[in-house]
């Protein structure tokens, strides 16, 4: 089943004839089915920021359409949209977007207290995913005291509180070391493995994506290629190094 389609978008900044346009996206055109663990990757400037926005309803492409679970996201009106948003899409960010007022568990409830369910049931599911995730012993401290995969792993505990149909990540890694790195990109390998999670990240870092199970490349916005998993994730790591040197561009000559 697909839970995610993107059909031809195109995203044009500024005026269409002006000269001061930039056309960020050239008709891109793919599928997520459900369980798939996806990255986007490509050079700076590719357009993988504006296709992400584009995807998860925060911003509208120039023409084209996204369907999440069949339904064309841009139909809806601004209500419906960030209320299908808040129940069927989480989010990752790059610098965590906790609130600093709140406790980890304060910020891992939020979406589920703005659905307004029943307090018992968002305790024991936040409790849940804290266990999973191995905060549950810290999920009284505020987040300016915890590190920044400890902070990372809030965020993932957030993003699913809802069950949503398909999680983004933009640059998931992108604010950590290497070591707290790993341990995301583990998070990310067991929400896809043991909670069936389907997931479409973008990422420049190579290391991420070796835990994809399909990567697309883009360039110039534009689909260049993809590659699927197979064999090990050091062998897919190679196959994404030598993807990337087809690919040329800033920052990936290898
Ligand atoms: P990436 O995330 O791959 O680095 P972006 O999606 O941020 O790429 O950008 C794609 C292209 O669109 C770039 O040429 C960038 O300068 C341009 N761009 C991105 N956002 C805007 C904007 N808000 N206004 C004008 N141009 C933009
Ligand atoms: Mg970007």
């Amino acid at each position: 089943m697909e839970i995610l389609e993107a059909k031809n978008l195109t995203k044009i900044y500024g005026s269409e004839n002006g000269e001061e346009s930039t056309r960020a996206l050239n008709g891109i055109s793919f599928a997520v089915r459900q369980g798939e663990f996806v990255g986007i990757m490509g050079p700076s400037g590719s357009g993988k920021t504006t296709l992400l926005n584009i995807l998860s309803g925060i911003d509208r492409g120039t023409s084209g359409k996204v369907e999440i679970n069949n339904k064309d996201i841009y139909k809806m009106s601004k209500k419906e949209l960030a209320l299908f948003r808040r129940r069927e899409i989480g989010y990752i960010f790059q610098d965590f977007n906790l609130l600093d007022s709140l406790t980890l568990q304060e910020n891992i409830m939020l979406p589920m207290i703005l659905d307004e369910k029943s307090p018992e049931d968002m305790e024991k599911k936040a409790k849940e995913l804290m266990k999973l995730f191995e905060i549950y012993d810290i999920s009284n401290k505020y987040p300016y005291n915890i590190s920044g995969g400890q902070q990372q792993r809030t965020a993932v505990c957030r993003a699913l509180m809802n069950s949503p149909s398909i999680i983004f990540g933009d640059e998931p890694t992108g604010n950590l070391d290497s070591k707290s790195s790993k341990g995301i990109m583990e998070c990310f390998e067991k929400m896809n493995k043991e909670l069936e999670a389907t997931i479409l990240i973008v990422t420049h870092d190579v290391f991420a994506a070796s835990f994809c199970n399909r990567v697309i490349f883009i360039k110039d916005g534009e689909i260049h290629s993809e590659i699927i998993k197979k064999g090990t994730r050091k062998e897919f790591l190679d196959s994404i190094f030598n993807s990337l040197a087809l690919l040329g561009g800033e920052g990936y000559e290898v």
